[in-house]
């Protein structure tokens, strides 16, 4: 029997689903190999009882949200999390940057709570195990049919771990830090072929800190080119503001 899948969106704007429906010309390499079960944005149904893959988007922001994912890793024999809002708590986590009870009360005011057992906004795994994960903001289609097929096959997760610089290199880019301009390209995890600098936009950290980042190193580079130091840590807090102090 295939696997069945069932996709999950907690606190997202569904950016990541969206580009899962954006996945036809791959559809193929996956099609048969499983059972799409529930798909939250795509279906009108019930999550079932029973299916084999969790897919999950979004970021952990209430107690509804970490219930819902308790059950889903109690149920489901492997939990991929997609997108830099289940991966790093992404945009959402931007809000615990400051007061988030101000912010809250700005936008709800200070009436009935519209979510139960709200929380500083987090990524899945703070409160489950993750087992694959497809990072970005938003996922790229192709990825995400080659972790779901890892996955399917057992295969483990191979998420890519080193800065994207070096291929940033290998697309001809002008780097931006000689041109006097912050790019988080060099403590970003790679996978993505420098995809923003190549259209001309410095890299802003979507798909989270390379774990071979050297921070304290970057921060030298930054003041090296005349930029803040500081700017590369406030730089991280679009999609990486719940990140641990790393110094
Ligand atoms: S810092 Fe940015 S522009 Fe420079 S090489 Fe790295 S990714 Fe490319
Ligand atoms: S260049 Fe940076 S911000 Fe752009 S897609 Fe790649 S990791 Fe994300």
């Amino acid at each position: 029997m295939a696997p069945r899948v069932a996709i999950i969106g907690l606190a997202s704007d569904f950016g990541c689903q969206v580009q899962v429906t954006n996945m036809e010309d791959h559809l193929l390499d996956v099609l048969g190999l499983m059972d799409l079960s529930y798909w939250q944005l795509a279906s009108s149904g019930h999550l079932p009882d029973e299916y084999d893959v969790a897919v999950i988007e979004g970021a952990v922001t209430t107690a509804d949200h970490a219930e819902a994912l308790l059950k889903a890793r109690e149920t489901a024999a492997v939990v991929i999390a997609i997108g830099s809002c289940a991966i790093t708590g992404g945009i959402p986590a931007l809000a615990g940057t400051a007061d988030y009870d101000a912010r809250y009360g700005v936008v709800y005011g200070d009436g009935v709570a519209v979510a139960r057992g709200r929380q500083l906004p987090a990524p899945v795994s703070s409160v489950i195990e993750v087992d694959y994960h497809v990072p970005g903001c938003p996922i790229d289609p192709a990825e995400f049919v080659t972790v779901l097929s890892r996955a399917i096959m057992g295969l483990k997760d191979d998420m890519p771990r080193d800065p994207m610089c070096a291929i940033c290199k290998t697309q001809e880019n002008v780097c931006f830090l000689d041109r006097g301009r912050a790019c988080l390209g060099l403590v970003t995890r790679t996978g993505c072929t420098a995809k923003c600098v190549t259209l001309g936009r410095p890299c802003t950290g979507c798909r989270g800190i390379s774990p071979e980042a050297n921070i304290p190193a970057a921060r030298l580079v930054y003041a090296e080119k005349g930029l803040d130091p500081l700017e590369l840590d406030r730089l991280f807090d679009l999609y990486n503001a719940a990140r641990e102090v790393v110094v």
